[in-house]
């Protein structure tokens, strides 16, 4: 999927934001990078220094006269802008965008492209509508314009966790449990008083053996936090060990 997403930049004009673009984009696992009428050097020592080792995608980007020339094998063409414009256009959120990306980037031929214009004035409303859909990272009001390598990383981000949510085997991850209303839950400092007093029963017991852990204390642990307890359950739990531990003084050795 990822492979089939295209970052456009047109006009850019700081050789710095080219190179904080290409970062961004390998960070988040994309690799095409195309350029429109650029207005600046690509290769520069500014270029390459915010690049910060994602330099191959400088070197690989494509560089075209028009935005038409840059899209024209795209099946889905976005537009990022900071600002809504007079002739109101499909609008998408960063997240609304991401969760039509799998089904976009399905067909053998799709190719999708993510717009964004130059840091000074942005996306031409020309430019803008020869977009499917325009996308809006929502921001304070009043100060709307993110810097044009935080918008690509916002948008790279999104890509990345559509992709994500899509792989195999992410069902299978452990979740931890949402909090559960009205009741305090144990705090860490609890949690750990209690995995001690948990791992000094299970010894006692004979149940664990320190020497041959077996991930044994991880796994509890793991249990438990997933679990999220509340303070009372947690004192039950204590109740439990400490029961656990006078039974066993009780019985004859
Ligand atoms: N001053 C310009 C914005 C330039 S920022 C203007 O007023 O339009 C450079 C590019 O980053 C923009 O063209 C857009 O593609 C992207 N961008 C910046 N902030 C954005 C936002 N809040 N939502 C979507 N894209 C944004």
């Amino acid at each position: 999927m990822l492979e089939r997403i295209r970052i456009v930049l047109i006009g850019t004009s700081h050789p710095g934001n080219i190179g904080g673009v290409a970062r961004a984009m390998h960070n988040m696992g994309l690799a095409e990078l195309a350029l429109v009428a650029p207005r600046c050097e690509v290769i520069t020592q500014d270029s390459i220094s915010r690049a910060s080792g994602a330099d191959h995608l400088l070197h690989q980007a494509s560089v075209h006269a028009t935005l038409e020339e840059a899209v024209a094998d795209c099946t889905l063409a976005v537009g990022a802008s900071a600002r809504s414009r007079t002739l109101p256009w499909p609008m998408l959120s960063p997240r609304e965008l991401a969760g039509r990306l799998p089904a976009e980037c399905q067909p053998e031929g799709a190719r999708v492209a993510l717009v964004f214009g130059r840091e000074d004035s942005g996306l031409t409303n020309a430019e803008l509508q020869r977009c499917h859909a325009h996308v809006h990272i929502p921001t304070n009001a009043d100060f709307s314009s993110l810097n044009l390598a935080a918008a690509v990383q916002v948008l790279a981000y999104e890509c990345r966790m559509a992709w994500l949510n899509q792989a195999d085997g992410q069902a299978d991850a452990p979740s931890v449990a949402p909090v559960s209303d009205g009741e305090e839950l144990a705090t860490h400092a609890e949690l750990e008083r209690y995995f001690e007093h948990l791992e000094r029963t299970l010894i006692g017991i004979d149940f664990h053996d320190p020497d041959q852990p077996r991930q044994l204390m991880a796994r509890l642990r793991r249990l438990y936090l997933r679990a999220r307890p509340e303070r009372m359950e947690m004192n039950i739990l204590r109740g439990i060990l400490s029961a656990t531990e006078k039974a066993t003084h009780r019985k004859p050795s």
